[in-house]
């Protein structure tokens, strides 16, 4: 982007060498810096790489008409202000450049005078709205900024009762984080708002701090699963034997879920192995949510695996679902690993899990997610009501 002492930079485009030459002297003489092509193909690659105050482009050109380029502007969210000339003016294509925002669209044969006015204020029009975009984009990242930073502040976790499906004893809770930052109510926007401002070493990290200090102050038998972000598999604290969690690894299970991909993160295998070292155990949250799926499930080799709750969900009245939780009940019972049902709301989604050999259940049914000293008291109730 120029700068406002510098001469503004116009970019001529026109099939017509002839046209094109003397549209660019007109222009070049009143001062501006002119920079000249012949097909639009040619002048993307120098829009793309920006420092342009103006555009005027001719719309009838052979490889790309002007209406595109400017289409085609827009999309990739160059807001540089075209002007398009034509010797031939049409309704159609007059409205068409309204709708994609043409700053001006002039018929050929021109003067002078049209020319220069149109490109004058065409570069204070682009000025104005970069100083507003640039002005919008930083505002909406402080307010972000302030909103995660009070979520962050007033954080804390809550626990919902994993229980065996077998006996109802409670085998473990899972921790979910809960912010009372209005604007950022949810888990996912909390991540969301983290992953924005790149601060989702930093949210990790609070949430491993906070389940180990509840894990100091309780000390709970049963295991405490904790979730991870795939980004925090790349924050070295996870992997100190000093960091607060650590000390705890025998009892905690680390849920990766299936619904991020590993591919940004490098040396997975190691990273994994590093942390069983630890002795922190590993499930697969979410699987069966339908994005990376088996290829997820033997990349990571889990000891522990959740069915998502949209495999859970009427299961029992679903022959598909039934049929696909029964065969994840089958390949993970013989590579032996643990398997969770997560979402279980029903007496009869819980029958039809149990009928497939799941281990351990997790939902409404049994107890909703609430803060530790609650959850610990949580009863067997509702599984005893099904036997
Ligand atoms: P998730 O790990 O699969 O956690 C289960 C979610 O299902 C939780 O939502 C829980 O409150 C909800 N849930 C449990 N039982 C039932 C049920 O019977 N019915 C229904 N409808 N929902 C049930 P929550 O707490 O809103 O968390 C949403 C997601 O946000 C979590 O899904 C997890 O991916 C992420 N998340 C939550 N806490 C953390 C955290 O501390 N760290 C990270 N990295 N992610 C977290
Ligand atoms: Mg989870
Ligand atoms: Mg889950």
């Amino acid at each position: 982007m120029n700068s406002h002492n510098e001469s503004p930079t116009v970019v001529v485009i026109d099939d017509d060498a002839a046209v094109a030459g003397t549209v660019s002297s007109i222009i070049g003489r009143a001062g501006f810096n002119v920079e000249t092509f012949v097909s639009a193909a040619e002048a993307r690659e120098r829009l793309r790489s920006g420092g342009i105050d103006v555009v005027v482009s001719d719309v009838m050109m052979p490889d790309i008409n002007g209406l595109d380029l400017l289409e085609q502007l827009r999309r990739s969210g160059v807001y540089v202000p075209v002007i398009l000339m034509t010797g031939s003016p049409k309704l159609d294509d007059t409205m068409r450049a309204m709708e994609l925002g043409a700053f001006r669209y002039i018929a050929k044969p021109f003067d002078r005078v049209t020319v220069i006015q149109a490109v004058e204020e065409a570069v204070k029009w682009g000025r104005l709205i970069r100083v507003t975009l640039t002005h919008t984009t930083e505002v909406s990242r402080q307010t972000l900024e302030a909103a995660l930073d009070r979520a962050l502040d007033g954080l804390c976790m809550h626990y919902q009762p994993i229980v065996g499906a077998a006996n109802g004893k409670v085998f473990g809770y899972e921790a979910l984080m809960r912010s009372n930052e209005p604007t950022l109510r949810s888990p996912p926007a909390v991540i969301d708002a983290a992953q924005k401002l790149g601060r989702l070493h930093t949210l990790g990290r609070l949430v491993r701090r906070l389940v180990a200090e509840q894990i100091s102050a309780s000390r709970p038998e049963s295991v405490i699963f904790v979730n991870l972000h795939s980004a925090d598999l790349a924050d070295p604290q996870l992997y100190s034997p000093d960091a607060p969690l650590s000390k705890h690894a025998s009892g905690v299970v680390l849920e990766l879920t299936e619904r991020e991909s590993l591919e940004a993160i490098d040396n997975v295998d190691k990273r994994l192995a590093q942390l069983r070292a630890l002795g922190f155990r590993i499930a697969v949250d979410d699987l069966g949510a339908g994005y990376a799926g088996l290829s997820y499930f033997s990349r990571v080799q889990p000891d522990v695996v959740k069915i998502d709750m949209s495999l859970t969900r009427n299961v029992h009245s679903d022959p598909v679902k039934r049929r696909v939780v029964s065969s994840i009940c089958e390949l993970a019972k013989d590579l032996s690993m643990i398997i969770v049902a997560e979402g279980i709301e029903t007496t009869d989604e819980f029958n039809e899990v149990a009928r497939n050999g799941v281990d351990l259940v997790q939902g409404y049914l049994f107890g909703k997610p609430a803060p530790f000293a609650q959850s610990a008291m949580a009863p067997e109730l509702a599984l005893r009501t099904t036997q």
